[in-house]
């Protein structure tokens, strides 16, 4: 008799994509649970802008959402020298309330345990020698276990899609209620952002391609003394105690193996987010809820046409994949591996 606990799925990650998932197996009728090794709320580095689009798949009407949230009518963009502003309704929530509030609402079972071990044993899935299930969904971020497990060397990452971020959230009482980006400010090969959250918070930050900020011999810690001395010059932020932290994560490249068997990838796990602005939460929704549907339903899982980026103007999509991310990016490793792989 085994003492595993059977579960028709188990999700690795408690994060949009890992709740989302969940929410739509709850839903469904499945017997369901999260593995988390954080304790909810967690702080989740991230700017916390989250799309209208996105809203609308959570089934979110943002009267309804009971914590900080903000809508900014216009990004403002400044690229050396010149200001560019965007009537473009966006919101602003704070990951540690957000993820809370949407894993709690999901209504799956959810334990906090850091998952390392998944073994394939008699057609089910084995994870840390303490449950069993029939379908697995990998949605743990860029070092998702069930990725490196079951997915890493069928669909390994290209070093040079690899962004690095460097970022502060804080109690302070802005008066600019937009949201502003600077890009490819001091040749940082990203960009920096200044995101007001509701009730007097704010979220500054940087990030950009790791290989190319290495080639270019600079690090995220010099941008982001350049980038707070822009906030004090400009006054956005005269006077602030900062605390920043770094994390870095997958863009977007080919996405093709996102299932095997009954396992499957999700948001970072599968590196979804965006190719321009480095935006995932919408993509970690969406490719949760189409796990959680093929579990439910038999339909195909499919992510290749969930968009590489987030703006949908061609000549902003190309101008900041060229500046952010090597124009001929060449996956050869993958290509290699993918052209010796069956298909998924
Ligand atoms: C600094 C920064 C700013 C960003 N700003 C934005 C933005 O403004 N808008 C936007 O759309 N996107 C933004 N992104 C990207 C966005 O944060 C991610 O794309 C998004 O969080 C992906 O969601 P996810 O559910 O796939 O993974 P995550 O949100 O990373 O959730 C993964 C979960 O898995 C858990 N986990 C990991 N390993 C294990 C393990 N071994 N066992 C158990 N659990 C585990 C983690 O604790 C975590 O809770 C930003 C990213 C960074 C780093």
């Amino acid at each position: 008799m085994s003492a595993l606990a059977h579960y028709d799925a188990i999700v690795v990650g408690g994060g949009p994509a890992g709740s989302s998932c969940a929410a739509r197996l709850v839903e469904g009728g499945a017997k369901v649970a999260v593995l988390d090794r954080e304790e909810f709320p967690r702080t989740k580095l991230c700017a916390g802008w989250v799309t209208p689009e996105a809203m609308a798949d959570l089934a979110l009407d943002p009267s309804d959402y009971p914590r900080r949230f903000l809508t900014f009518e216009q990004i403002v963009a400044h690229i050396k020298g010149l200001t560019f502003k965007l009537s473009t309704p966006q919101h602003s929530i704070r990951r540690y309330e957000f993820d809370d509030f949407l894993l709690a609402r999901s209504g799956a079972e959810v334990h906090r345990r850091n998952v390392k071990n998944i073994r394939r044993e008699n057609g089910h899935y084995v994870v840390g020698d303490e449950f069993r299930c029939d379908y697995l969904v990998g949605a743990g971020g860029t070092r998702c276990p069930v990725y490196r497990s079951l997915f890493r060397e069928r669909n390994p990452r290209a070093k040079e899609l690899q962004a690095t971020t460097y970022e502060h959230e804080f109690a302070f009482e802005w008066s600019d209620p937009r949201c502003h980006l600077w890009f490819f400010d001091k040749g940082l090969p990203g960009y920096a952002w200044y995101v007001p959250k509701e009730k007097g918070w704010l979220n500054c930050g940087l990030g950009g391609m790791a290989e190319k900020l290495k080639a270019r011999g600079a690090d995220v810690k010099t941008h982001w003394r350049h980038f707070t001395e822009v906030l004090r010059r400009k006054g956005f932020v005269v006077d602030a105690d900062y605390a920043p932290r770094g994390y870095s994560y997958y863009l977007r490249g080919d996405v093709d193996v996102v299932r095997i068997d009954n396992a499957f990838v999700t948001g970072d796990a599968a590196g979804l987010a965006t190719r321009d602005l480095c935006e995932g939460i919408g993509p970690a929704i969406r490719s949760g809820h189409r796990a959680a549907e093929t579990i439910l339903t038999g339909a195909e899982y499919r992510l290749d046409d969930i968009s590489s980026f987030s703006s949908d103007h061609a000549a902003i999509r190309g101008l900041l994949e060229y500046m952010f991310i090597r124009r001929k990016t060449r996956l050869r490793a993958r290509a290699a591996v993918r052209a010796g792989a069956p298909g998924a």
